[in-house]
């Protein structure tokens, strides 16, 4: 018997989870075992943290694998799916959760930075979903991961958020594209949730001050992040298609 009895429970199923190697990505690889899915947690440079999520679902009776894989190289991502394919099967389930994110006003940010959120957040989804366009079959579901910024419309997010509002985009016509096929295609967009991303460069005044953005005054956990998506993935999830759904606490 697995840890924490599944809700909407599904079998012979098999995710890929981007960035899954920490934060947000982590917890959904966690979730998606827990509910059933071989997953493949993979990540970008950081073996030792994608080797423990495995090791921790395995402790958990559940099925994993580590694969690297940069999704801003299209060839990593094909052989992403070829290698998800081979050792657990056919993929029902991507969930694109890999980003970066560097914050300066428009005025103050410089071209490398903007040129690899551009590459990692928006191209690198591009890739995988493209290749999950050619590859899924019916049944499949694609979860992207955005941000609330996309409505916060903060300052200093102006390129993190334009990539995150091309992902959006990008989830809503492919869902059109994908008409006939019996696959959704969904984003869910996290407010400020405690993960090496959000703290980097925050002075604690200012954590203290974003935690208080949402009435329900705390910062989310990345728990409450894979709660949703594991609802999408599941059966409760399957009339839901096409959307963008905020999960931050009520902070809008
Ligand atoms: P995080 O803790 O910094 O983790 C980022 C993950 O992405 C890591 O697993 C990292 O792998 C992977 N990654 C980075 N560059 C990659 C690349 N080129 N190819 C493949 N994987 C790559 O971030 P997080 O906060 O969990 O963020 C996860 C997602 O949630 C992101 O899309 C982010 O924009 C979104 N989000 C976060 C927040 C927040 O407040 N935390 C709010 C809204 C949305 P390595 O470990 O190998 O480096």
């Amino acid at each position: 018997m697995l840890e924490n009895s599944s809700i909407n429970p599904v079998s012979n199923q098999v995710a890929i989870v981007t960035g899954a190697s920490r934060g947000i990505g982590a917890a959904i690889a966690r979730r998606l075992a827990r509910e059933g899915f071989a997953v493949a947690v993979t990540y970008a440079s950081n073996n030792a943290a994608a080797g423990q999520v495995v090791s921790d679902i395995h402790a958990a009776n559940g099925q994993a694998v580590a694969i690297k894989a940069d999704v801003r190289n299209a060839a990593d991502v094909t052989a992403l799916f070829d290698e998800t394919e081979a050792t657990l099967g056919k993929t029902t389930l991507l969930v694109n959760n890999a980003g970066i994110m560097t914050l300066a006003p428009i005025a103050d940010m410089d071209d490398a930075s903007f040129d690899t959120m551009l590459s990692i957040n928006l191209k690198g989804v591009f890739y995988m979903l493209r290749e999950a366009a050619r590859r899924l079959e019916t049944g499949a579901k694609i979860v992207n991961i955005s941000t609330s910024i996309t409505r916060l419309a903060s300052p200093t997010y102006g390129p993190y958020a334009a990539t995150k509002a091309g992902v959006e985009i990008l989830t809503a016509i492919l869902a059109k594209e994908l008409r006939g096929r019996g696959i959704t295609v969904n984003a869910v967009a996290p407010g400020p949730t405690v993960t090496d991303l959000f703290f980097r460069g925050k002075s604690p005044d200012l954590i203290d001050k974003i935690a208080k953005l949402a009435p329900l005054e705390r910062l989310g956990e990345p728990d409450d992040i894979a709660n949703v998506v594991a609802m999408i993935a599941g059966r409760d999830g399957d009339w839901i298609n096409g959307q963008t759904i905020f999960v931050n606490g009520g902070a809008a």
